[in-house]
């Protein structure tokens, strides 16, 4: 099963998404993570990753596909994975879709978590302090609110669009969002 996880930063996809693919036993997959750890790594693409993470913005799509290309195309991939993070731009949907067509797959569902913003606020200035992300500061995350509404919200239509679009309600405790993701899923 392939599945995408959707919404604001801060709204929870990391952790609900450990949580399905606990569940689920299929990886759970953050082009965020790999990306920080490539740049702990001081590899080429982690040094290219940093300058954009640490304003707020989106790598481009032009470094990011590169690294969508060959998530998919790992053998942990080959049955299933949780997208955490990704796709986040039209482009990258679209080479999503490419790529799963390639191995007779698509996306099964597309989980979009609603949280309020200030909610959402609170939760990331929170996670700067406890993890000490470097995007997690107040001028970060402002830029990273506005990022998301004008370059992957328009995600939200597109998986909607085909029919794989499922809501949840991402305000309250992780045990109760975890809960509504179970539902959505089978529904
Ligand atoms: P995340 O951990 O998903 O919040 O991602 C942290 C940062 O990594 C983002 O603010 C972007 O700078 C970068 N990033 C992660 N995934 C992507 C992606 N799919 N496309 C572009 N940039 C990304």
């Amino acid at each position: 099963m392939y599945l995408v996880l959707l919404g604001p930063p801060g709204s929870g996809k990391g952790t609900q998404g450990n949580i399905l693919a606990q569940r689920l036993g299929i990886p759970k997959i953050a082009t965020g993570d790999l990306l920080r750890a490539a740049a702990r790594d001081g590899t080429r693409l982690g040094k290219q990753a940093e300058r954009y993470m640490t304003r707020g913005l989106l790598v481009p799509d032009s470094v990011i596909l590169g690294l969508i290309e060959e998530v998919l195309a790992s053998p942990d991939a080959a049955t299933g994975v949780i997208m955490d993070g990704f796709p986040r731009t039209i482009a990258q949907a679209e080479a999503v879709d490419r790529l799963l067509r390639n191995r007779h797959a698509q996306v099964d569902g597309a989980l979009l978590f609603d949280v309020p913003r200030d909610e959402l606020v609170k939760r990331m200035i929170g996670r700067g302090r406890k993890e000490g992300r470097r995007d997690d500061t107040r001028e970060a995350i402002e830029k990273r609110l506005i990022v998301y509404q004008q370059e992957t919200e328009p995600l939200i239509s597109y998986f909607r669009d085909r029919g794989v679009l499922r809501e949840i309600e991402g305000a309250g405790t992780i045990e109760c969002v975890a809960e509504r993701v179970k539902e959505a899923i089978a529904a």
